[in-house]
């Protein structure tokens, strides 16, 4: 049976002997572009080579890319725990191409190494691609179509056209961009988790657990003009994403990425720590929230140690919510003291190889993760409480919504990032009055500014805001006035 160390390393293995360089993963935080609140692909530290500003040092390049998708375009976070492969950290591992080879390679390599290297039953795989799209008039990838035909045994039928959703990749409205061909793998009927979701058929990107998606490969082939017609690019570049704990788990024989060596160890000292015992069931609220808090670790482990800490703004309140969310997580599992950085010890052990910068960083993450789980913990329970209240309230009206008023104090004095709140309403089948959570923000930052200007407040409230994309927005509570007049 592979390790997930050997499967890391088996993937850069092989493309290293097929003339690639690999190149160290960029850190989570991205350095070079500050429309990305965290690298959320393998892709990211090589878009100036795809935008044509600058060269590339090598002609092919391969790796394991660390990457967190909790915002903007992708954001995983609501999908953590309730399903087995959609984590907010996780390591995308890809191959590179920067005007050198091109599907033909990138399609043969691929299939040889899921089914020579790692011996995946090649009867269970599936690939897609691009089916072209009438409104921009661009073509279906005929291409591609014929070199899966012709280069593995895949029949016809399992050789599937998508739209632009799925098996289109373009960084923005113009620029470089192009079709992209997936390779999924059918696990078979007893593997659907959308059983009891009315009208669901499984197949192929149908969002359930039976068919996976393992490995996008993007041909990047087009520059999108501002007229939104595509001209050929001169070089062509090749950029894959496969993800190591889906392929760890169909390679370890397991029916979730959480039973993998990449999460079990994590889980195993929640259950050492907290008495409770891990059950792999998708359904079980325990189990859930062992999922949740491995999840959620990794991704305060890895951020933490490439410099984002919890904070009140941008990059640092998504961490921040990661945490308490993981704090409020901890709670469902009877453990009301900090806990959760000792288990920074365990990434560290398993991961410090692929990532020595974990090995280096450890007591300063150790210190960061203690010290938020103590800050938060000494409102927590009364929050829960509160919240406990609210939702009753809410169950027993027509609207069953939780109070706006409710949401805001909860924020406001006891710490509860408003999605923490929205998701433990969810778990009762609630909804909150975001309009008047809004309102009653705006208002308080009206009120810090009045009291700024008339100098009452007399600490330097100046903060570094990050650009941050619509659904961030959503999460931008992030005012450094909230860090005066707030709980913290
Ligand atoms: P999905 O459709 O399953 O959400 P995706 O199409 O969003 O995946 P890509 O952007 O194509 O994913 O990323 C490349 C690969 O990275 C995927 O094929 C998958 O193996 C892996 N991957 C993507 N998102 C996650 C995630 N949140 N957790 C774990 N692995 C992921
Ligand atoms: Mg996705
Ligand atoms: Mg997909
Ligand atoms: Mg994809």
């Amino acid at each position: 049976m592979f390790t997930s160390k050997q499967i890391r390393s088996s993937f850069i293995d092989f493309f290293k002997d097929k003339g690639h360089k690999f190149v160290p993963s960029a850190p989570v935080v991205p350095t070079n572009d500050a429309t990305l609140l965290f690298t959320n692909a393998g892709m990211n530290q090589f878009k100036d080579i795809f935008l044509g500003l600058s060269e590339p040092e090598c002609s092919r390049a391969a790796n394991s890319q660390k990457c967190i998708r909790v915002s903007g375009k992708h954001n995983d976070l609501e999908e953590v725990g309730l399903d087995t492969y959609h984590h907010t950290f996780f390591e995308m591992l890809g191959n590179w191409s920067f005007g050198d080879y091109f599907k033909e390679e990138a399609i043969a390599w691929a299939w040889e190494l899921l089914t020579e290297v790692y011996g995946i039953d090649q009867d269970k795989l599936w690939a897609t691609v691009f089916a072209g799209d009438a409104e921009d008039g661009s073509e279906p990838d005929v291409e591609a179509e014929e070199l899966w035909a012709k280069l593995t045994p895949l029949p016809k039928e399992r050789i599937l056209r998508f739209d632009k959703k799925d098996n289109f990749w373009e960084m923005g409205d113009t620029g470089p961009c192009g079709p992209c061909s997936e390779i999924h793998i059918d696990l078979g009927p007893e593997r659907c988790d959308k059983k009891h979701v009315p009208g669901h058929e499984c197949a192929v990107n149908a969002g359930c657990a039976r068919f996976i998606e393992l490995w996008n490969l993007v041909f990047i082939q087009f520059n999108r003009q501002p007229d939104g017609k595509l001209l050929p690019l001169k070089a062509k570049y090749v950029d894959t994403g496969a993800g190591l704990e889906r392929l760890t788990a169909l390679l370890q024989n397991k029916h979730s990425n959480y039973d993998t060596d990449l999460f079990m160890p994590i889980i195993e000292a929640v259950q050492d720590i907290t008495g409770h015992k891990y059950g792999s069931a998708l359904e079980s609220k325990t189990d859930n929230a062992f999922r949740v808090i491995s999840d959620h670790i990794r991704s305060l482990t890895f951020s933490i140690t490439d410099g984002v800490t919890p904070s009140n703004e941008g990059r640092g309140y998504v961490m921040r919510r990661i945490l308490r969310r993981a704090s409020r997580f901890a709670r469902v599992l009877d453990a009301h003291e900090p806990f959760m950085y000792k288990l920074v010890d365990v990434i560290v052990e398993n991961m410090g190889e692929a990532f020595p910068e974990l090995v280096e960083r450890k007591d300063f993450v150790k210190t960061v993760i203690k010290s938020e789980e103590e800050s938060f913990g000494r409102t927590l329970d009364r929050g829960l409480e509160i919240f406990s209240v609210a939702a009753s309230e809410a169950e027993e009206s027509d609207k069953k919504t939780v109070s706006g008023e409710n949401a805001f104090q909860l924020y406001d004095t006891y710490g509860f990032p408003l999605d923490l709140t929205e998701l433990m309403a969810r778990e009762r089948g609630l909804k909150v009055d975001t309009d008047t959570f809004d309102e009653l923000m705006e208002q308080q930052r009206a009120r810090a500014r009045a009291a700024q200007k008339t100098g009452s407040l007399a600490m330097d409230l100046s903060g570094v805001a990050l650009p941050v994309t619509e659904d961030d927005a959503k999460y931008e509570h992030d005012s450094v006035e909230t860090e005066v007049v707030g709980w913290i």
